[in-house]
């Protein structure tokens, strides 16, 4: 039995993961869910937008889904990560059928540092002139991440890891980054990674140019962030990008998007986010061909493209892709309900 916390947050988040959840249930898996609460309602209720008592059921267990925040996300999901300890945030970049890709076969992963950087909130303050945030890379999470990534591409039968940085204008900072990617690189010559690096500008544009020559990018915090939702828009919008983030002993789900106020409360959202997190989550617990089969699910209604939601161009509502994603599993699997 896998002890799983789910926290559903606001907007679509709260569609996405019932429609997801739905489907997680037909597994042949013994998923114990804790429902907790984060985010703008939670603040409204409560007073506060992310309590202690989800942090500790997070802590406590085996894996934590997250579905969005919307106006708290800095205060949930950034602090949820810090108090984790969730220093690596994988954000696959995957072209499918029958979606908006701008490409086919684009299939890149980016390791986006995910406690330090400019994202370290109380470091951010008024000052007499204006105000001023102060970004944070040590040597212990920049080697961690980098390690991770070349770890990454290993496993994954990778052969290049790209290293993102600004080193020419903030020479201290990339600089030190810079020198642990290629420090780190070292380790994995022989293992028969290779490793390049580039400005963030220039693979901005390189995403949009020759987004097939890229394999595993590993960045710092804000530039991982943007690049990220660069990648969604190369491959048809935020409704198909998951994400993971991962820790020492402990590890949350989430999709890239946030709870979407312009749509939420429609039943339209796109739950593909949602799932394919879910699919991470099954692989991060070991449970890989129940994750296999939900990929391969997903897959066949994108082929299929018959009960799509508007942001892929179909008519369906959230929840009838799900049941699409359903009754596509109980083809592959007999014994799933
Ligand atoms: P937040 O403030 O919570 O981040 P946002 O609207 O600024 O919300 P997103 O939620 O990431 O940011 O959404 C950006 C755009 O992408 C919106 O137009 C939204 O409708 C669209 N979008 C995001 N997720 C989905 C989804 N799962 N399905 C369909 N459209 C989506």
């Amino acid at each position: 039995m896998y002890n799983i916390t789910v926290i559903p947050g606001d907007g679509i988040g709260k569609e996405v993961m019932k429609a997801t959840l739905s489907v997680l249930d037909a597994l042949n898996l013994n998923l114990n869910y804790t429902f907790a609460e984060a985010g703008d309602e939670c603040l409204e209720i409560n007073g506060e937008p992310l309590p202690e008592k989800t942090i500790q059921l997070c802590k406590k267990s085996d894996a934590c889904l997250f579905g969005a925040a919307g106006e708290t996300a800095a205060d949930v999901i950034v602090k949820l990560r810090q108090e984790m300890e969730l220093f690596a945030n994988l954000r696959p970049v995957k072209s499918y059928p029958g979606t908006n890709a701008l490409f086919e076969d684009i299939d890149f992963m980016i390791v986006r540092e995910n406690t330090e950087g400019l994202y370290k909130q109380d470091e951010e303050k008024y000052t007499e002139n204006g105000a001023e945030a102060k970004r944070i890379i040590t040597r212990q999470a920049e080697s961690r991440i980098c390690d991770y990534a070349f770890k990454y591409a290993l496993k994954h039968g990778k052969s290049k890891v790209t290293g993102v940085h600004k080193a020419n204008v903030l020479k201290k900072t990339d600089g030190l980054f810079k020198k642990i990617f290629y420090e780190t690189a070292e380790n994995y010559k022989d293992k028969g990674i290779d490793a390049e690096d580039f400005y963030v500008d220039a693979t901005a544009m390189y995403l949009i140019t020759q987004p097939k020559t890229f394999e595993v990018l590993v960045t710092t915090n804000l530039f991982g962030d943007i690049l990220s939702d660069e990648g969604a828009g190369l491959v048809g919008g935020l409704g198909l990008i998951p994400s993971a983030n991962i820790g020492e002993n402990g590890a949350l789900f989430e999709p890239v998007h946030g709870s979407a106020p312009d749509i939420a409360g429609k039943g339209i959202a796109n739950p593909l986010a949602m799932l394919l997190s879910a699919v991470m989550m099954l692989n991060y617990l070991g449970e890989t061909e129940e994750a296999e089969n939900l990929d391969k699910s997903i897959l066949k209604v994108l082929k299929e493209s018959k009960n799509l939601t508007p942001d892929l161009n179909g008519n369906s509502t959230t929840d009838e892709m799900a049941e699409a994603v359903k009754i596509e599993l109980l083809k592959l699997n007999k014994s799933y309900i």
